[in-house]
């Protein structure tokens, strides 16, 4: 690929609201919105890879690294085709991906990370609250046993967390996630803003 994808990376512990985020971020003109937990949700069950990723998220475990590429591959070329992302104009705000360093030396090739969200919350216990109510509300059977959130945030420690170390520290910017959803994204549009105006000028439109 000549062309690589201006991205922005929200970054934070499971439960640090980067999907809220993403999906009011995903309605601001110019930015696109890209979930891999949604892209592995959408799957149907019966499929291969749709087994495949029940049988890790039941556990609160990764899917394997070469199989999230791929997909995550296939997806951004079907957003593409179907310009729903366009990705001369729209910055890709990536959540849930790269979660490990092996996704974001392989994901080096297709994106040019422009800045990195990186969701802060003071109180961890507070991402265990939110896990467990959104595990009610959105009746997902990942986070309905206290034991896979643990499983999570310990996998988060251990494989997502080095993902920073990959990048120069001046892309990344740490935002409060403690708030209301309008004062997270406040904080988040003060950085991404700027960011956004930059971009576009260096991308014809
Ligand atoms: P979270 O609540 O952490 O935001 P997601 O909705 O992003 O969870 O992801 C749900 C599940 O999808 C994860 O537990 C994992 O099994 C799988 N998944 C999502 N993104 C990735 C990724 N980049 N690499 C591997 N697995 C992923």
């Amino acid at each position: 690929m000549s062309e690589r994808y201006q991205a922005i990376l929200l970054f934070g512990a499971p439960g640090a609201g980067k999907g809220t985020q993403g999906l009011l971020l995903g309605n601001i003109p110019g930015f696109f919105h890209m979930s891999t937990g949604d892209m592995f949700r959408t799957l149907d069950h019966h499929s291969e890879v749709g087994q495949l990723f029940d049988q890790y998220s039941s556990r609160g475990e990764l899917v394997p690294d070469e199989v999230t590429i791929k997909m995550w591959r296939e997806y951004v070329h079907a957003q593409t085709v179907l310009s729903l992302y366009k990705s001369h104009s729209d910055l890709l705000c990536l959540d849930g991906i790269p979660r490990t360093v092996a996704q974001t030396q392989a994901m080096n090739e297709y994106i040019d990370v422009r800045g990195i969200i990186h969701l802060v919350a003071s109180n961890p216990e507070e991402m265990v609250t939110r896990l467990q109510k959104r595990a009610i509300e959105q009746k997902r059977v990942d986070d309905a046993k206290i034991e896979v959130i643990r499983n999570r945030l310990n996998i988060y420690e251990r494989e997502t967390r080095p993902v920073l170390d990959q990048f120069d520290p001046s892309l990344i910017h740490e935002v409060n996630a403690i708030g209301t959803p309008a004062e997270v994204l406040g904080g988040i549009l003060r950085v991404l803003a700027p960011i956004q105006a930059a971009a576009h000028s260096t991308v014809p439109n």
